[in-house]
């Protein structure tokens, strides 16, 4: 094995943790950490089924990233590159989106974090134990290796999605990693070039689909997206690149995973849309231990037993998405989304035909900088908030990528005139999917928490509400979600 970086040492209380769960096959430790064998040089998830290996051959890595650049090759029967993302520190997520954004360019990863390169470059190699250039090697080769074994695309379209750019390299760094050459590591059979990718997406433990597609659905502006029973589709612009995709369920009995369609002809977009997809239908949440924490509250208890697999609802663009919060405010979902629907039609630019039927793309704020939004009934005060909205994120919305805490962001855009905690909070909560985030003020969870059928004088204090969901941390984004549920139930 080569050893050429240290990794960040384990404590031993870490130490032990992590053999309990590896012993037991722990899933809720699934992602969270990952092991290397010494004696045979192959890594794994902690739930591989292969017989567990003697604690003095056993090596631990935070990621698959750092188990791999220190010379273990992943294991073929738990698949260690397709382990739910790590939920990473607020500063790593933030170092590492950088990273990822720029393909492996350091100076402006560096840029974009408002750092310099040496600066940059010190903190991620104490984050993740690995030099940037050491994670993003290793890191396309994972992602290669996902999409071979989980997408149909063709070996030249998976080489470039992928973050390389010689076919002729991705061979060979392939086949020097994993002993066989792309063709033979595929499960599909590799097609001729097309515009279209299928892209298996797992997750693990409960998921009701259906819950989930009826939230969106609910909220469908039909010119960019299209909700059916069984299926979401919605049309994109990445990086000059636009497109349309869908996802479902898997059809595959007992198959924990979504299947995602995209239609596009520039698959470089492909690591950027999977990972926003993922966040949207929220593919990485560990409900077990969620539940654990939150299932205190007897309101919340009755929605676990009756929707176990209820996942936090995220969203595609978080621009859009500030808009139509703002819309929200203090607005009926219907009516927030008439008005978003009319902001898209007279500001968004048309899509390329598609047989769903969408007719345009979401206005992205170089559009909305300039309308003055008359004509479409919405009062002047909203209409200033916008106009507001607009300039702000135009100057600043890097606010997003580098809070510690959703309080301080809170502290910021309360500043400006008409968005209060509870936008900010729904911002947080929908649009940047912080598990902690939690709009107290919300009138769905004051009435989820207060005396069935009282009074509004003698509804729950916003103060009280806030000192309730103390023991939710850091899930009280779920709570919000499991009360919202909570009142279909008791109507
Ligand atoms: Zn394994």
């Amino acid at each position: 094995m080569s050893n050429k970086t240290p990794t960040p040492d384990l404590t031993i209380h870490q130490k032990k943790s992590f053999q309990r769960a590896r012993m037991s096959r722990d899933a809720r430790f699934d992602g969270k950490f990952f092991i290397g064998v010494v004696t045979t040089g192959i890594f794994c998830r902690p739930i591989c089924r292969v017989k567990p290996p003697k604690e003095e051959n056993v090596r631990y890595y935070a990621t698959a990233v750092i188990a791999q650049q220190q010379g273990f090759r992943p294991c073929k029967r738990c698949l260690p590159e397709l382990a739910p993302e790590p939920r990473l520190a607020l500063t790593e997520k933030q170092l590492l989106n950088a990273l990822l954004i720029h393909q492996g360019n350091v100076n402006n990863s560096a840029k974009h974090c408002q750092l310099s390169e040496r600066q940059y470059r010190r903190r991620f190699s104490l984050s993740f134990g690995v030099t940037p250039n050491q994670y993003w090697q290793q890191h396309r080769l994972l992602s290669a290796l996902k999409l071979l074994r989980n997408s149909n695309l063709s070996i030249t379209d998976v080489c470039f999605a992928s973050g390389f750019n010689s076919v002729r390299r991705f061979n060979e760094a392939i086949k020097d990693l994993y002993g066989k050459a792309p063709s033979l590591l595929a499960e599909h059979v590799p097609k001729e070039a097309t515009n279209q990718a299928q892209i298996k997406l797992p997750y693990q433990g409960e998921f009701d689909w259906p819950l989930m597609l009826s939230f969106f659905a609910l909220r469908q502006i039909k010119e960019i997206e299209h909700v059916t029973d069984q299926q979401y589709a919605r049309v994109f612009t990445l990086d000059s690149t636009s497109g349309y995709f869908t996802v479902i369920h898997s059809e595959v009995p007992n198959e924990q995973a979504l299947l995602l369609t995209v239609h596009t002809d520039n698959f470089q977009i492909l690591p950027t849309l999977i990972s926003r997809v993922r966040k949207m239908f929220d593919l990485d949440a560990n409900l077990d231990i969620i539940h654990q924490t939150i299932g205190g509250n007897e309101n919340i208890r009755k929605v676990i037993e009756r929707t176990p697999g209820l996942r936090l609802p995220g969203c595609f663009d978080l621009f859009e998405f500030t808009i139509r919060a703002i819309l929200g405010q203090q607005f009926s979902v219907k009516a927030a989304t008439t008005l978003a629907k009319r902001i898209c039609v007279a500001y968004g630019l048309p899509c390329n035909a598609n047989p769903l039927g969408m007719s345009h793309h979401f206005p992205d704020n170089n559009r909305l900088i300039t309308a003055n939004f008359d004509g479409l009934g919405l009062t002047q005060s909203r209409i200033s908030t916008l106009k507001l909205w607009c300039q702000y994120y135009e100057n600043n919305h890097q606010i997003f990528n580098y809070y510690n805490h959703i309080d301080e962001v809170q502290q910021e855009l309360v500043k400006l005139k008409g968005i209060g905690p509870w936008t900010v909070n729904y911002f947080a909560m929908r649009g940047l999917s912080d598990p902690d985030a939690f709009p107290s003020a919300d009138l769905g969870i004051i009435k989820a928490l207060s005396e069935k059928g009282c009074a509004p004088k003698e509804r729950i204090k916003n103060k009280e509400i806030l000192a309730l969901a103390q023991q939710w941390r850091p899930w009280r984004a779920y709570a919000a979600i499991y009360l919202w549920q909570s009142l279909s139930i008791n109507e």
